[in-house]
């Protein structure tokens, strides 16, 4: 039987979160887990709590029931958390505590593992592609299926990144035959951009420095400059994207501001340094090539610190 349905015999009530902040992956693997439950286990009652996802994934049906405000008592029979560790699910957090049995369900490398039952696939391309391994796939409607793909293709950056596998593609096949549109679904949740998304994002290409010989790029965004082109964190996505894809660049550095002395921390790297290594010595995580942490200081700081961090690991391989 299927890990997921084997956990759901027994419950009458689920919550399902994800983290601050959702992505894509994170909106994709809730909202499927959510509607499978739904279509296929009527009799339980479902919940999904998360803080308000971006506009662009209200094209997946359901999104609209999700609790984003969290402060119901209920004493939950499963409460399942998805594409995180529980200590990124924010409000969520007290109904998470109250939950008789907690499920974590993830791709991270860097997630330690806290549920009393942990479905980790660190190889896994994203956690929608996790959570279909888990259900039963001939169990599935367009609704579910298209919520799982979304969820693989923003994590494997539409079917490219390096944790893109064979079997990712084979489970993608399978989805892409419930006939959604898929095109459309990818264009307008991954692709587009707002004019004002465009203009912070040509900001921070302008402003961004290059150093150790160009292996490295940083930019930063202030809260003054996303006041100015009147854009929030959810209309960053993409930037650090366009960094990495700077010629030469091994690593690439993206702050945004998120209080006074604070900033958000975005890393990716191409072939060789491990930023989960870099992002967790910081308090955060991620995978090998794509992570993140918070951190104090100015920008001048935070830039100094973590790139001490990764010349280590290029001065490691330049010794190789
Ligand atoms: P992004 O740079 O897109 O925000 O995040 C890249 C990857 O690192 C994602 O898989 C994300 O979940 C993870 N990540 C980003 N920030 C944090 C953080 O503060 N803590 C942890 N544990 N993971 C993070
Ligand atoms: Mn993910």
């Amino acid at each position: 039987m299927y890990k997921i349905d084997e956990l759901l015999q027994k419950a009458k009530t689920v919550a399902i979160s994800g983290h601050v902040r959702p992505d894509g992956d994170c909106v994709g693997s809730v909202m499927a887990l959510y509607l499978y439950i739904k279509k296929n286990m009527p009799e339980i009652q479902a919940k999904v709590f998360l803080e308000k996802p971006s506009d662009v994934f209200y094209c997946i049906p359901g999104v609209e029931d999700i609790d984003t405000v969290m402060e119901s008592r209920e004493v939950y029979d499963i409460f399942f958390v998805l594409d995180t560790a529980a200590d990124r699910i924010g409000n969520a957090c007290p109904i998470y505590e109250r939950a008789k049995l907690k499920v974590n369900i993830d791709h991270h490398i860097s997630n330690p593992g806290t549920g009393d039952i942990n479905i980790l696939v660190p190889q896994g391309s994203s956690t929608s592609e996790v959570v279909y391994r888990n259900i039963d796939p001939t169990k599935l409607d367009s609704s579910i299926a298209m919520a799982i793909y979304m969820g693989i293709a923003h994590d494997t950056g539409v079917f490219k990144y390096s944790n893109t596998t064979p079997d990712t593609l084979r489970a993608v096949a399978h989805l892409m035959e419930y006939g959604f549109d898929f095109s459309k679904l990818i264009d307008e949740t991954f692709y587009e951009k707002t004019y004002h998304q465009n203009q912070i994002m040509g900001r921070a290409m302008l402003e961004s420095i290059r150093f150790m010989e160009g292996k490295c790029v940083v930019s930063t965004v202030t809260k003054k400059m996303m006041d100015f082109y009147h854009v929030t964190a959810g209309d960053l996505d993409g930037i650090i994207n366009q960094l990495r894809i700077i010629k030469g660049v091994e690593c690439a550095i993206f702050l945004y501001q998120v209080g006074e002395m604070e900033y958000k921390v975005s890393l990716r790297s191409n072939s060789y340094v491990n930023v989960s290594v870099v992002a967790s010595y910081f308090g955060g995580g991620g995978h090998i090539r794509a992570a993140g942490c918070t951190m104090k200081g100015t920008p001048h700081d935070v830039i100094n610190n973590l790139s001490a961090r990764i010349s280590l690991q290029m001065e490691k391989k330049d010794k190789k």
